[in-house]
Protein backbone atom coordinates (compact mmCIF):
# COMPACT_ATOMS: atom_id res chain seq x y z
CA UNK A 1 0.00 0.00 0.00
CA UNK A 2 1.35 3.64 -0.58
CA UNK A 3 2.92 5.51 2.33
CA UNK A 4 1.80 8.92 1.08
CA UNK A 5 -0.61 10.32 -1.65
CA UNK A 6 -1.01 13.54 -3.00
CA UNK A 7 -4.59 15.54 -3.18
CA UNK A 8 -4.83 17.33 -6.51
CA UNK A 9 -7.95 18.77 -5.58
CA UNK A 10 -9.76 21.10 -2.93
CA UNK A 11 -13.09 21.46 -0.79
CA UNK A 12 -15.19 18.87 0.51
CA UNK A 13 -13.70 16.25 -1.58
CA UNK A 14 -9.92 17.26 -0.24
CA UNK A 15 -11.33 16.72 3.01
CA UNK A 16 -12.91 13.23 2.05
CA UNK A 17 -10.05 11.79 0.24
CA UNK A 18 -7.72 12.91 3.48
CA UNK A 19 -10.14 11.13 6.01
CA UNK A 20 -9.81 8.17 3.69
CA UNK A 21 -5.37 8.06 3.46
CA UNK A 22 -6.05 8.44 7.71
CA UNK A 23 -7.90 5.68 7.93
CA UNK A 24 -5.76 3.37 5.58
CA UNK A 25 -2.46 4.64 7.54
CA UNK A 26 -1.03 6.67 4.83
CA UNK A 27 0.24 9.88 5.23
CA UNK A 28 -1.56 13.07 2.59
CA UNK A 29 0.15 15.58 1.23
CA UNK A 30 -2.42 18.29 0.02
CA UNK A 31 -2.01 21.11 -2.59
CA UNK A 32 -3.92 24.20 -2.16
CA UNK A 33 -3.95 27.90 -3.69
CA UNK A 34 -3.63 31.26 -1.95
CA UNK A 35 -7.71 31.07 -1.47
CA UNK A 36 -7.73 28.14 -0.01
CA UNK A 37 -4.58 28.58 2.72
CA UNK A 38 -7.23 28.31 5.67
CA UNK A 39 -9.40 25.58 4.83
CA UNK A 40 -9.78 22.63 7.02
CA UNK A 41 -8.09 20.65 5.17
CA UNK A 42 -5.12 22.22 4.67
CA UNK A 43 -4.94 22.57 8.12
CA UNK A 44 -5.36 19.00 9.00
CA UNK A 45 -2.87 17.62 6.31
CA UNK A 46 0.07 15.56 7.30
CA UNK A 47 1.60 18.31 4.78
CA UNK A 48 0.31 21.05 2.53
CA UNK A 49 2.19 22.89 -0.37
CA UNK A 50 0.67 26.43 -1.68
CA UNK A 51 1.07 25.99 -5.75
CA UNK A 52 -0.15 29.39 -7.26
CA UNK A 53 -2.98 32.14 -7.14
CA UNK A 54 -6.47 31.53 -6.93
CA UNK A 55 -7.33 31.34 -10.59
CA UNK A 56 -7.76 27.65 -11.35
CA UNK A 57 -5.99 27.80 -14.64
CA UNK A 58 -3.15 28.35 -12.09
CA UNK A 59 -3.24 26.37 -9.09
CA UNK A 60 -5.46 23.30 -9.15
CA UNK A 61 -5.37 22.74 -12.91
CA UNK A 62 -1.49 23.79 -12.67
CA UNK A 63 -0.33 19.91 -13.98
CA UNK A 64 3.60 21.33 -13.58
CA UNK A 65 3.15 22.42 -10.42
CA UNK A 66 1.52 19.27 -8.78
CA UNK A 67 3.65 16.82 -10.16
CA UNK A 68 6.59 18.37 -8.70
CA UNK A 69 4.74 19.31 -5.68
CA UNK A 70 4.61 14.96 -5.83
CA UNK A 71 8.28 14.90 -6.58
CA UNK A 72 9.67 16.94 -3.23
CA UNK A 73 6.94 15.41 -1.35
CA UNK A 74 7.99 12.07 -1.99
CA UNK A 75 4.21 11.11 -2.81
CA UNK A 76 3.56 7.94 -4.41
CA UNK A 77 0.14 8.37 -5.62
CA UNK A 78 -2.35 11.50 -6.87
CA UNK A 79 -6.10 11.12 -6.21
CA UNK A 80 -7.55 13.58 -8.43
CA UNK A 81 -10.97 13.78 -6.74
CA UNK A 82 -13.99 15.08 -9.15
CA UNK A 83 -13.84 17.95 -11.73
CA UNK A 84 -10.44 19.73 -12.35
CA UNK A 85 -8.17 17.51 -13.55
CA UNK A 86 -9.64 14.28 -12.71
CA UNK A 87 -10.42 13.53 -16.32
CA UNK A 88 -8.25 14.58 -17.95
CA UNK A 89 -6.33 11.79 -19.83
CA UNK A 90 -3.42 13.92 -20.80
CA UNK A 91 -2.98 14.74 -16.66
CA UNK A 92 -3.04 11.26 -15.99
CA UNK A 93 -0.36 10.04 -18.30
CA UNK A 94 2.41 12.60 -17.09
CA UNK A 95 1.62 11.93 -14.29
CA UNK A 96 2.47 7.71 -14.76
CA UNK A 97 5.16 9.12 -17.17
CA UNK A 98 6.33 10.95 -13.63
CA UNK A 99 6.42 7.62 -11.99
CA UNK A 100 3.56 8.20 -9.90
CA UNK A 101 0.00 6.32 -9.54
CA UNK A 102 -2.82 8.30 -10.75
CA UNK A 103 -5.89 6.79 -8.61
CA UNK A 104 -8.17 6.44 -11.50
CA UNK A 105 -8.52 4.54 -14.75
CA UNK A 106 -5.96 4.18 -17.58
CA UNK A 107 -5.23 7.30 -19.33
CA UNK A 108 -6.58 5.60 -22.77
CA UNK A 109 -9.91 4.76 -20.93
CA UNK A 110 -10.35 8.49 -19.63
CA UNK A 111 -9.72 9.44 -23.25
CA UNK A 112 -12.47 7.18 -24.82
CA UNK A 113 -14.97 8.08 -22.33
CA UNK A 114 -14.11 11.68 -22.88
CA UNK A 115 -15.33 11.39 -26.09
CA UNK A 116 -19.20 10.87 -25.87
CA UNK A 117 -18.84 9.66 -29.25
CA UNK A 118 -16.36 7.08 -28.50
CA UNK A 119 -17.89 6.20 -25.20
CA UNK A 120 -21.38 5.78 -26.86
CA UNK A 121 -19.79 3.55 -29.84
CA UNK A 122 -17.70 1.01 -27.32
CA UNK A 123 -20.83 0.83 -25.44
CA UNK A 124 -22.68 0.17 -28.10
CA UNK A 125 -19.98 -2.49 -28.40
CA UNK A 126 -20.35 -3.72 -24.89
CA UNK A 127 -23.80 -4.47 -25.01
CA UNK A 128 -25.20 -1.05 -22.96
CA UNK A 129 -28.52 0.00 -24.17
CA UNK A 130 -27.91 3.94 -25.69
CA UNK A 131 -30.47 6.69 -26.51
CA UNK A 132 -31.30 6.53 -30.15
CA UNK A 133 -29.57 8.88 -32.52
CA UNK A 134 -26.52 9.52 -35.08
CA UNK A 135 -23.89 7.03 -35.26
CA UNK A 136 -21.01 8.57 -34.37
CA UNK A 137 -20.58 12.57 -35.01
CA UNK A 138 -22.76 14.48 -37.41
CA UNK A 139 -20.97 14.91 -41.07
CA UNK A 140 -20.74 17.78 -42.90
CA UNK A 141 -23.53 17.94 -45.24
CA UNK A 142 -26.54 19.48 -44.25
CA UNK A 143 -28.49 16.96 -46.27
CA UNK A 144 -27.46 14.28 -44.74
CA UNK A 145 -27.93 15.32 -41.33
CA UNK A 146 -31.82 16.82 -42.38
CA UNK A 147 -31.76 12.75 -42.99
CA UNK A 148 -30.39 11.51 -39.68
CA UNK A 149 -32.53 13.79 -37.84
CA UNK A 150 -35.56 12.28 -39.70
CA UNK A 151 -34.38 9.15 -39.01
CA UNK A 152 -33.99 9.87 -35.60
CA UNK A 153 -37.04 11.51 -34.83
CA UNK A 154 -38.25 14.66 -33.49
CA UNK A 155 -37.39 16.21 -30.78
CA UNK A 156 -33.73 15.48 -30.88
CA UNK A 157 -30.97 17.08 -28.74
CA UNK A 158 -27.69 18.34 -30.50
CA UNK A 159 -24.70 17.33 -28.25
CA UNK A 160 -20.75 18.26 -27.91
CA UNK A 161 -18.87 15.19 -28.20
CA UNK A 162 -16.15 16.66 -25.45
CA UNK A 163 -19.09 18.11 -23.38
CA UNK A 164 -19.45 18.12 -19.71
CA UNK A 165 -21.13 19.73 -16.79
CA UNK A 166 -24.44 20.14 -18.43
CA UNK A 167 -23.30 22.70 -21.26
CA UNK A 168 -22.85 21.98 -25.36
CA UNK A 169 -26.45 20.76 -25.87
CA UNK A 170 -29.22 22.48 -27.26
CA UNK A 171 -33.02 20.97 -28.07
CA UNK A 172 -34.53 21.11 -31.25
CA UNK A 173 -37.86 20.25 -32.02
CA UNK A 174 -38.81 20.72 -36.15
CA UNK A 175 -37.01 20.08 -38.66
CA UNK A 176 -36.65 23.85 -39.56
CA UNK A 177 -34.17 24.58 -36.90
CA UNK A 178 -31.86 21.56 -37.40
CA UNK A 179 -28.98 23.63 -39.37
CA UNK A 180 -28.51 26.40 -37.27
CA UNK A 181 -28.40 24.13 -34.11
CA UNK A 182 -25.81 22.20 -35.55
CA UNK A 183 -23.94 25.35 -36.46
CA UNK A 184 -24.38 27.14 -33.36
CA UNK A 185 -23.62 23.69 -30.74
CA UNK A 186 -20.50 23.25 -33.29
CA UNK A 187 -19.66 26.71 -32.81
CA UNK A 188 -19.86 26.83 -29.33
CA UNK A 189 -18.38 23.20 -28.51
CA UNK A 190 -14.87 24.40 -30.54
CA UNK A 191 -14.56 27.35 -28.37
CA UNK A 192 -15.33 26.08 -25.22
CA UNK A 193 -13.83 22.35 -25.25
CA UNK A 194 -11.50 22.79 -28.27
CA UNK A 195 -13.36 19.84 -30.13
CA UNK A 196 -16.46 20.82 -32.10
CA UNK A 197 -17.68 17.44 -33.54
CA UNK A 198 -21.32 17.21 -31.88
CA UNK A 199 -23.98 14.36 -32.21
CA UNK A 200 -27.06 13.63 -32.14
CA UNK A 201 -29.66 11.78 -29.93
CA UNK A 202 -33.37 11.63 -29.61
CA UNK A 203 -34.37 14.00 -27.27
CA UNK A 204 -36.40 11.90 -24.23
CA UNK A 205 -39.23 14.21 -22.61
CA UNK A 206 -39.85 13.03 -19.26
CA UNK A 207 -37.09 10.96 -18.08
CA UNK A 208 -35.26 10.32 -14.93
CA UNK A 209 -31.50 10.53 -14.86
CA UNK A 210 -30.46 6.95 -12.94
CA UNK A 211 -26.71 5.81 -12.48
CA UNK A 212 -24.84 2.94 -11.84
CA UNK A 213 -21.81 3.14 -9.83
CA UNK A 214 -18.96 0.56 -10.71
CA UNK A 215 -15.64 -0.34 -8.86
CA UNK A 216 -13.22 -2.52 -11.32
CA UNK A 217 -9.75 -3.53 -10.44
CA UNK A 218 -6.76 -5.06 -12.73
CA UNK A 219 -7.77 -8.53 -12.04
CA UNK A 220 -10.78 -8.49 -14.63
CA UNK A 221 -12.96 -8.19 -11.29
CA UNK A 222 -16.01 -5.59 -11.70
CA UNK A 223 -19.02 -5.26 -9.85
CA UNK A 224 -21.61 -2.32 -9.40
CA UNK A 225 -22.83 -0.91 -6.60
CA UNK A 226 -26.43 -0.30 -6.81
CA UNK A 227 -27.87 2.68 -8.43
CA UNK A 228 -28.58 6.33 -7.66
CA UNK A 229 -31.08 8.36 -8.31
CA UNK A 230 -30.18 12.22 -9.47
CA UNK A 231 -33.08 13.75 -11.64
CA UNK A 232 -34.12 16.44 -9.19
CA UNK A 233 -31.58 18.85 -10.95
CA UNK A 234 -31.16 22.50 -12.22
CA UNK A 235 -29.91 23.50 -15.86
CA UNK A 236 -28.73 19.63 -15.94
CA UNK A 237 -27.00 20.34 -12.87
CA UNK A 238 -27.45 17.85 -9.71
CA UNK A 239 -28.83 18.87 -6.24
CA UNK A 240 -30.65 16.02 -4.38
CA UNK A 241 -28.96 12.48 -5.33
CA UNK A 242 -31.10 9.19 -3.38
CA UNK A 243 -30.32 5.16 -3.64
CA UNK A 244 -31.77 3.17 -4.44
CA UNK A 245 -34.30 4.90 -6.87
CA UNK A 246 -37.69 4.80 -5.70
CA UNK A 247 -40.13 2.70 -7.86
CA UNK A 248 -37.83 0.37 -9.93
CA UNK A 249 -38.43 -3.11 -9.85
CA UNK A 250 -35.19 -4.76 -8.53
CA UNK A 251 -34.79 -6.75 -11.49
CA UNK A 252 -35.05 -4.14 -13.90
CA UNK A 253 -31.81 -2.60 -11.62
CA UNK A 254 -30.24 -5.64 -11.97
CA UNK A 255 -30.59 -6.25 -15.65
CA UNK A 256 -28.93 -3.10 -16.22
CA UNK A 257 -25.84 -3.30 -13.41
CA UNK A 258 -24.66 -6.24 -14.32
CA UNK A 259 -24.43 -5.26 -18.41
CA UNK A 260 -22.52 -2.01 -16.60
CA UNK A 261 -20.26 -4.34 -14.76
CA UNK A 262 -19.99 -6.78 -17.69
CA UNK A 263 -18.82 -3.21 -19.87
CA UNK A 264 -16.11 -2.65 -17.25
CA UNK A 265 -14.42 -6.38 -17.94
CA UNK A 266 -15.24 -5.80 -21.66
CA UNK A 267 -13.26 -2.44 -21.81
CA UNK A 268 -10.27 -3.82 -18.96
CA UNK A 269 -11.71 -0.55 -16.76
CA UNK A 270 -9.65 -0.25 -13.37
CA UNK A 271 -11.46 2.52 -10.44
CA UNK A 272 -14.33 3.81 -9.80
CA UNK A 273 -16.81 5.28 -12.56
CA UNK A 274 -20.54 5.76 -12.97
CA UNK A 275 -22.67 4.69 -15.70
CA UNK A 276 -24.67 7.87 -16.41
CA UNK A 277 -28.48 6.79 -17.54
CA UNK A 278 -31.72 8.22 -18.54
CA UNK A 279 -34.65 5.92 -17.75
CA UNK A 280 -37.98 6.23 -19.40
CA UNK A 281 -40.83 4.16 -19.57
CA UNK A 282 -39.08 0.80 -18.04
CA UNK A 283 -35.67 1.25 -20.23
CA UNK A 284 -32.61 2.60 -19.71
CA UNK A 285 -30.47 4.68 -22.36
CA UNK A 286 -26.45 5.13 -21.43
CA UNK A 287 -25.97 8.50 -22.00
CA UNK A 288 -21.90 9.06 -20.28
CA UNK A 289 -19.54 7.57 -18.41
CA UNK A 290 -17.51 9.38 -15.54
CA UNK A 291 -14.29 8.15 -15.08
CA UNK A 292 -14.31 9.79 -11.38
CA UNK A 293 -15.74 9.75 -8.18
CA UNK A 294 -18.93 11.55 -8.01
CA UNK A 295 -19.67 13.96 -5.61
CA UNK A 296 -23.01 11.58 -5.27
CA UNK A 297 -20.70 9.04 -3.95
CA UNK A 298 -21.54 8.95 -0.12
CA UNK A 299 -25.19 7.82 -1.10
CA UNK A 300 -23.99 4.56 -2.29
CA UNK A 301 -21.57 4.32 0.84
CA UNK A 302 -24.69 4.52 3.15
CA UNK A 303 -26.57 1.75 1.68
CA UNK A 304 -23.36 -0.39 0.62
CA UNK A 305 -21.55 0.03 3.79
CA UNK A 306 -18.70 0.01 1.44
CA UNK A 307 -15.99 3.12 0.83
CA UNK A 308 -15.56 3.96 -2.58
CA UNK A 309 -12.80 6.27 -1.89
CA UNK A 310 -10.73 3.74 -0.31
CA UNK A 311 -11.64 1.56 -2.55
CA UNK A 312 -10.25 3.54 -4.92
CA UNK A 313 -6.74 3.70 -3.46
CA UNK A 314 -6.69 -0.29 -3.12
CA UNK A 315 -6.98 -0.76 -6.87
CA UNK A 316 -4.42 1.80 -7.67
CA UNK A 317 -2.06 -0.15 -5.73
CA UNK A 318 -2.55 -3.18 -7.49
CA UNK A 319 -4.72 -5.24 -5.12
CA UNK A 320 -7.67 -7.01 -6.25
CA UNK A 321 -11.83 -5.88 -4.96
CA UNK A 322 -11.84 -7.55 -2.14
CA UNK A 323 -15.61 -8.50 -2.20
CA UNK A 324 -17.57 -10.38 -5.38
CA UNK A 325 -21.33 -8.82 -6.46
CA UNK A 326 -23.33 -11.31 -4.58
CA UNK A 327 -21.52 -10.40 -1.27
CA UNK A 328 -22.62 -6.73 -2.23
CA UNK A 329 -26.26 -5.76 -0.29
CA UNK A 330 -28.14 -2.59 -0.15
CA UNK A 331 -29.27 -2.05 3.15
CA UNK A 332 -31.94 0.78 3.39
CA UNK A 333 -32.18 4.43 1.94
CA UNK A 334 -30.19 7.18 1.79
CA UNK A 335 -30.63 10.91 0.53
CA UNK A 336 -27.96 13.49 -0.26
CA UNK A 337 -28.81 17.01 -0.16
CA UNK A 338 -25.95 19.42 -1.72
CA UNK A 339 -25.46 22.82 0.12
CA UNK A 340 -24.34 25.65 -2.29
CA UNK A 341 -23.03 29.04 -1.42
CA UNK A 342 -25.61 30.70 -3.39
CA UNK A 343 -29.10 33.04 -3.00
CA UNK A 344 -31.88 30.11 -2.76
CA UNK A 345 -33.83 30.92 -5.42
CA UNK A 346 -32.12 33.11 -7.84
CA UNK A 347 -29.03 30.99 -7.62
CA UNK A 348 -26.42 33.74 -8.27
CA UNK A 349 -23.30 32.71 -6.09
CA UNK A 350 -23.19 33.91 -2.45
CA UNK A 351 -19.72 33.80 -1.48
CA UNK A 352 -17.71 35.52 1.92
CA UNK A 353 -17.37 34.84 5.50
CA UNK A 354 -19.73 31.97 7.43
CA UNK A 355 -20.28 33.85 10.86
CA UNK A 356 -22.14 31.41 12.09
CA UNK A 357 -22.10 27.35 11.14
CA UNK A 358 -23.91 24.66 13.22
CA UNK A 359 -23.74 21.64 11.32
CA UNK A 360 -26.52 18.66 12.22
CA UNK A 361 -26.65 15.61 13.58
CA UNK A 362 -27.87 12.29 15.28
CA UNK A 363 -28.91 8.71 13.94
CA UNK A 364 -28.12 8.25 10.37
CA UNK A 365 -26.58 11.97 9.46
CA UNK A 366 -23.45 12.71 7.94
CA UNK A 367 -21.81 15.85 6.74
CA UNK A 368 -19.08 16.28 4.38
CA UNK A 369 -17.60 19.66 4.07
CA UNK A 370 -14.70 21.27 4.60
CA UNK A 371 -16.39 24.94 6.19
CA UNK A 372 -16.39 26.17 9.57
CA UNK A 373 -17.87 29.34 11.62
CA UNK A 374 -15.10 32.30 10.46
CA UNK A 375 -14.25 30.55 7.33
CA UNK A 376 -13.99 32.80 4.02
CA UNK A 377 -16.39 30.83 0.93
CA UNK A 378 -13.71 31.87 -1.97
CA UNK A 379 -15.50 33.84 -5.00
CA UNK A 380 -13.26 31.72 -7.18
CA UNK A 381 -14.77 27.98 -7.14
CA UNK A 382 -17.88 26.03 -7.46
CA UNK A 383 -20.40 27.41 -4.74
CA UNK A 384 -20.83 23.46 -3.12
CA UNK A 385 -19.69 24.28 0.46
CA UNK A 386 -20.71 20.89 1.48
CA UNK A 387 -23.73 17.65 1.36
CA UNK A 388 -25.90 16.69 4.04
CA UNK A 389 -26.61 13.03 3.88
CA UNK A 390 -29.02 11.15 5.76
CA UNK A 391 -29.32 6.82 6.00
CA UNK A 392 -32.62 5.63 7.42
CA UNK A 393 -34.24 1.56 6.77
CA UNK A 394 -36.69 3.11 4.75
CA UNK A 395 -37.40 5.91 2.46
CA UNK A 396 -39.17 7.72 4.61
CA UNK A 397 -37.16 7.44 7.41
CA UNK A 398 -34.53 8.93 5.46
CA UNK A 399 -36.52 11.73 4.54
CA UNK A 400 -37.40 12.42 8.26
CA UNK A 401 -34.14 12.24 8.94
CA UNK A 402 -32.96 14.91 6.70
CA UNK A 403 -36.07 17.36 7.32
CA UNK A 404 -34.82 16.99 10.85
CA UNK A 405 -30.92 17.52 9.85
CA UNK A 406 -31.97 20.81 7.47
CA UNK A 407 -33.95 21.75 10.49
CA UNK A 408 -30.50 21.91 12.67
CA UNK A 409 -28.02 23.76 10.29
CA UNK A 410 -27.63 26.89 10.93
CA UNK A 411 -25.51 29.04 8.32
CA UNK A 412 -24.90 32.72 8.78
CA UNK A 413 -22.79 35.49 6.98
CA UNK A 414 -23.91 33.65 3.76
CA UNK A 415 -26.88 32.53 1.89
CA UNK A 416 -27.26 29.27 1.13
CA UNK A 417 -29.73 27.08 -0.70
CA UNK A 418 -30.92 25.30 2.35
CA UNK A 419 -34.31 26.88 2.78
CA UNK A 420 -34.93 25.39 -0.93
CA UNK A 421 -33.80 21.73 0.16
CA UNK A 422 -36.35 22.47 3.55
CA UNK A 423 -38.91 22.90 0.83
CA UNK A 424 -38.29 20.38 -1.07
CA UNK A 425 -38.00 17.55 1.46
CA UNK A 426 -41.49 18.42 1.84
CA UNK A 427 -42.88 18.39 -1.49
CA UNK A 428 -45.68 16.23 -2.07
CA UNK A 429 -44.50 14.72 -5.51
CA UNK A 430 -41.00 14.69 -4.35
CA UNK A 431 -41.92 12.76 -1.44
CA UNK A 432 -43.88 10.50 -3.31
CA UNK A 433 -40.66 9.64 -5.34
CA UNK A 434 -39.72 9.12 -9.23
CA UNK A 435 -39.93 13.04 -10.73
CA UNK A 436 -38.44 13.61 -13.70
CA UNK A 437 -35.62 15.50 -14.58
CA UNK A 438 -37.67 18.28 -15.76
CA UNK A 439 -39.64 18.60 -11.95
CA UNK A 440 -37.27 20.82 -10.28
CA UNK A 441 -37.36 23.62 -12.72
CA UNK A 442 -41.10 23.33 -13.12
CA UNK A 443 -41.60 23.33 -9.75
CA UNK A 444 -39.71 26.27 -9.87
CA UNK A 445 -41.14 28.19 -11.87
CA UNK A 446 -44.52 27.21 -9.74
CA UNK A 447 -43.25 29.26 -6.31
CA UNK A 448 -41.27 31.90 -8.22
CA UNK A 449 -40.77 34.64 -5.43
P1 LIG B 1 -22.87 16.45 -19.07
O1 LIG B 1 -21.63 15.66 -19.34
O2 LIG B 1 -22.75 17.88 -19.52
O3 LIG B 1 -23.38 16.29 -17.66
P2 LIG B 1 -24.89 14.51 -20.03
O4 LIG B 1 -24.80 13.83 -21.35
O5 LIG B 1 -24.57 13.71 -18.80
O6 LIG B 1 -23.98 15.85 -20.06
O7 LIG B 1 -26.33 15.12 -19.84
C1 LIG B 1 -26.65 15.95 -18.75
C2 LIG B 1 -28.15 16.10 -18.59
O8 LIG B 1 -28.74 16.61 -19.81
C3 LIG B 1 -28.89 14.80 -18.31
O9 LIG B 1 -28.89 14.45 -16.94
C4 LIG B 1 -30.28 15.18 -18.80
O10 LIG B 1 -30.90 16.01 -17.83
C5 LIG B 1 -30.01 16.02 -20.05
N1 LIG B 1 -29.96 15.20 -21.30
C6 LIG B 1 -28.85 14.71 -21.92
N2 LIG B 1 -29.16 13.95 -23.00
C7 LIG B 1 -30.52 13.97 -23.11
C8 LIG B 1 -31.50 13.37 -24.01
N3 LIG B 1 -31.13 12.61 -25.04
N4 LIG B 1 -32.82 13.61 -23.78
C9 LIG B 1 -33.21 14.38 -22.73
N5 LIG B 1 -32.36 14.98 -21.84
C10 LIG B 1 -31.03 14.78 -22.01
Amino acid sequence: MFKKILIANRGEIALRIQRACREMGIKSVVVYSEADRDAKYVKLADEAVCIGPAASALSYLNMPAIISTAEVTDAEAIHPGYGFLSENADFAERVEQSGFVFIGPTPDAIRTMGDKVSAKQSMIKAGVPCVPGSEGALPDDPKEIIKIGRAVGYPVIIKAAGGGGGRGMRVVHTEAALIHAVQTTRAEAGAAFGNPAVYMEKFLENPRHIEIQVLADEHKNAVWLGERDCSMQRRHQKIIEEAPAPGIPRRVIEKIGDRCAAACKRIGYRGAGTFEFLYENGEFYFIEMNTRVQVEHPVTELVTGIDIVQMQIRVAAGEKLPFQQRQIQMRGHAIECRVNAEDPYKFTPSPGRITTWHAPGGPGVRVDSHVYANYFVPPNYDSMIGKIITHGDTRDQALARMRIALSETVVEGILTNIPLHRELMVDAKFVEGGTSIHYLEGWMSQHKR
